[in-house]
């Protein structure tokens, strides 16, 4: 008989040490390393033969999905900023471990420039390009919106909305009918937290255009889907997506009553990128500990 989890005890659920990192954070630094599958993962050759551009690869639920596509077959390339070397490092060897084709590309998203060549890098050096998985993501909390600078409105919406578009016009001439894009969006696209203006108000734009591109692109043969975590223990939390007090209880206000970690999150990017999910487009899949995405 299989062995049965409970799901409020099977993760990490005990309060986590207060701490901060400048952002972009780094994973291995953190009190509490999250769980991205490392050790846990096992794939099922479901994207066997596949090519992945995966952003934000380096950590949190980026580098989960990553982990889980080249354990699935899949070659990888990872975006992540220069900061996060040592963290894309490790993923970079966990792929390798699987026999799987690793490509590091650091650069920063917020640049259209940096998109393109991007997109281009990592199609060459995969020899091709049939999964996009659009995991960067910019998130610092402001309580007051008079505090609310204009040089992080303006980047919040770069990294998190414009790359999408950027991304995604620079890799469509190379996408197959097949091929699957997913974005990430949140529980905030949903219901906004009121210090997350900025961040809150791309999530639900990244939604409209999840469903919107998904339309446009269906007689393409290409699916559009996303993916909309509740708290999940990564570094974007503790290097000032939540103020330095929210972080022992972090996640404990949900109905499973912790937070999640980002291996919980990694078959349903292998889902939506396999073509298990044939019939599939359109789609918000929410993984957020039991908030509703109304
Ligand atoms: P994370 O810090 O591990 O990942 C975010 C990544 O974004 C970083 O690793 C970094 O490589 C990348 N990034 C940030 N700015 C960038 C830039 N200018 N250029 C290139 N890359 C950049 O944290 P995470 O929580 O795994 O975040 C992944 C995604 O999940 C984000 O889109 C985030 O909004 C979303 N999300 C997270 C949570 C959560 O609770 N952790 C909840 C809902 C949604
Ligand atoms: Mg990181």
């Amino acid at each position: 008989m299989s062995k049965l989890n409970n799901p409020l005890t099977q993760y990490f659920h005990e309060d986590y040490p207060k701490q901060y990192q400048e952002p972009p954070g780094v994973q291995k630094e953190m009190n509490v390393i999250p769980d991205c599958g490392e050790n846990s993962y096992i794939g099922a050759g479901k994207l066997k033969g596949r090519k992945a551009l995966v952003t934000g690869g380096d950590s949190g639920i980026g580098r989960a999905a990553a982990i889980a596509y080249a354990r699935e077959g899949a070659d990888v390339a990872l975006n992540y900023l220069p900061q996060e070397q040592a963290d894309a490092e490790e993923v970079q060897k966990l792929i390798e471990a699987e026999g799987r084709k690793a490509v590091l590309i650091p650069g920063d998203v917020g640049e259209e420039s940096f998109c393109k060549e991007l997109v281009e890098k990592a199609y060459k050096e995969l020899d091709g390009l049939d999964v996009l998985a659009l995991v960067a993501g910019k998130q610092q909390a402001v309580e007051d919106i008079a505090d609310l600078e204009t040089d992080q409105l303006r980047k919040t919406f770069e990294v998190n909305v414009f790359s999408l578009y950027w991304t995604v016009k620079a890799a469509l001439p190379y996408l197959p009918a097949g091929a699957s894009i997913i974005t990430t969006s949140s529980v905030q696209g949903y219901s906004p937290s009121p210090n997350l203006l900025d961040y809150a108000a791309t999530k639900f734009a990244i939604n409209g255009f999840t469903r919107g591109l998904a339309k446009q692109l269906a007689p393409k043969g290409i699916r559009v889907n996303s993916v909309a975590p509740g708290p999940i223990w990564t570094p974007l939390q503790i290097s000032g997506g939540q103020p330095s007090d929210a972080i022992p209880g972090f996640g404990q206000d949900t109905p499973l009553q912790r937070a999640g970690q980002p291996v919980e999150l990694a078959n349903v990017y292998v889902f939506l990128a396999s073509t298990d999910a044939s019939y599939v487009t359109a789609q918000v899949y929410g993984i957020t500990g039991g908030i509703e995405l109304a």
